[in-house]
């Protein structure tokens, strides 16, 4: 299975540029691990609009129900400027799968940058987005988008890279759109399709199925947003472990005995939280190949994103 390579914008202070207010670089581990495997494109909002190298703090102020970002010592009210940018920015980018932004910038943050009531005020009312990272999850609801810090948990991080690589795979679908090829795409997908939500994956089966015979570029559009859709939530547990006990059954009959007892028990030490997901996909390839079954050798549920991220995923950096 040939793995793609992501387009990630990426805050330009994680790892690429000492551009924060302070001139610091924040150093993030899953930003150095991916950098073999996926296409960065940085960028520092800030900068862009014109601020300098160390610079004096800007942040968001809420009155009377308007955001607004303002650097009280210095430019003044930012909001205009920030929000162009980031209108052309996103507007301007070409096949871009996902995104990692700095925590708790009033610029780069997804969730958790400061709201103060005044400029002056020392405590927060809120968190919320950022202006470019609210921007983002206006503009690309489907695609991931994380920041640092949330990816530092090992399940979240599993989640993202799944979502991310997804993405740039079924990018490249359409770069040569076909009806078969989003077919192919669906049955490659399944088993992760059927772990991340059953519901939707039969839906997803219908649209690429096209009995309509709509147009290649309208059935890939109404896939993608469905396909976002499904992936949308991390699947429980269980839900893997269902997909991992469809694959025992379809090989069962060509295994020896020790063989199926080994990976059903991986099965289970899996469900107990006892080993990673990885270890039991390991696993999964060795008893597929075994058994002959080529074609659920093709399924992405195997190796969702290249196997030297899950490292980074379960935490051993
Ligand atoms: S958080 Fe965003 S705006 Fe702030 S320094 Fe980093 S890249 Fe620039």
């Amino acid at each position: 299975m040939k793995q793609v390579r992501p387009r990630v914008v990426v805050s330009r202070c994680l790892g690429f540029d000492n551009c924060r207010y302070d001139g610091v670089m924040i150093e993030s581990g899953i930003v150095r691990a991916l950098e073999s495997h996926v296409a960065f494109v940085p960028v520092c909002p800030e900068v862009e609009i014109g601020l300098g190298v160390p610079r004096n703090p800007i942040l968001i102020v809420v009155s009377e129900g308007q955001r607004r970002l303002v650097q009280p010592a210095g430019a003044g009210d930012l909001t205009d400027p920030m929000r162009s940018f980031a209108s052309e920015f996103l507007h301007t980018q070409p096949g871009i799968d996902g995104f990692i932004l700095k925590s708790r910038s009033p610029s780069c943050g997804i969730v958790d940058a400061k709201h103060f009531p005044s400029a002056e005020a020392v405590e927060p009312v809120c968190v919320g987005a950022g202006f470019f990272g609210g921007a983002v999850v206006k503009k690309f609801p489907g695609l991931p988008a994380e920041d640092e810090e949330r990816l530092l948990d090992g399940a979240a991080r599993e989640h993202f890279l799944t979502r991310l690589f997804t993405a740039a795979r079924f990018r490249r679908v359409g770069e040569r759109l076909s009806v078969d090829g989003i077919v192919r795409f669906h049955a490659e997908n399944e088993y992760i399709l059927k772990a991340y939500d059953r519901k939707n994956l039969d839906l997803l089966g219908t649209i690429a199925a096209n009995g309509q015979r709509k147009p290649a570029d309208v059935v890939y559009g109404l896939y993608r947003d469905h396909l976002a859709r499904a992936l949308e939530r991390l699947p429980g547990r269980a839900s893997i472990v269902d997909v991992l006990a469809g694959i025992e059954e379809e090989c069962m009959g060509s295994l020896k005995t020790g063989k199926k007892q080994r990976f059903a028990e991986s099965i289970g030490r899996y469900g107990a939280g006892l080993v990673t997901l990885h270890t039991v996909l390991v696993e999964a390839r060795t008893v597929i190949a075994e058994s002959g079954r080529k074609d659920l050798g093709e399924q992405t549920f195997l190796r969702p994103f290249p196997d030297e991220l899950f490292e980074t995923a379960a935490g051993r950096e």
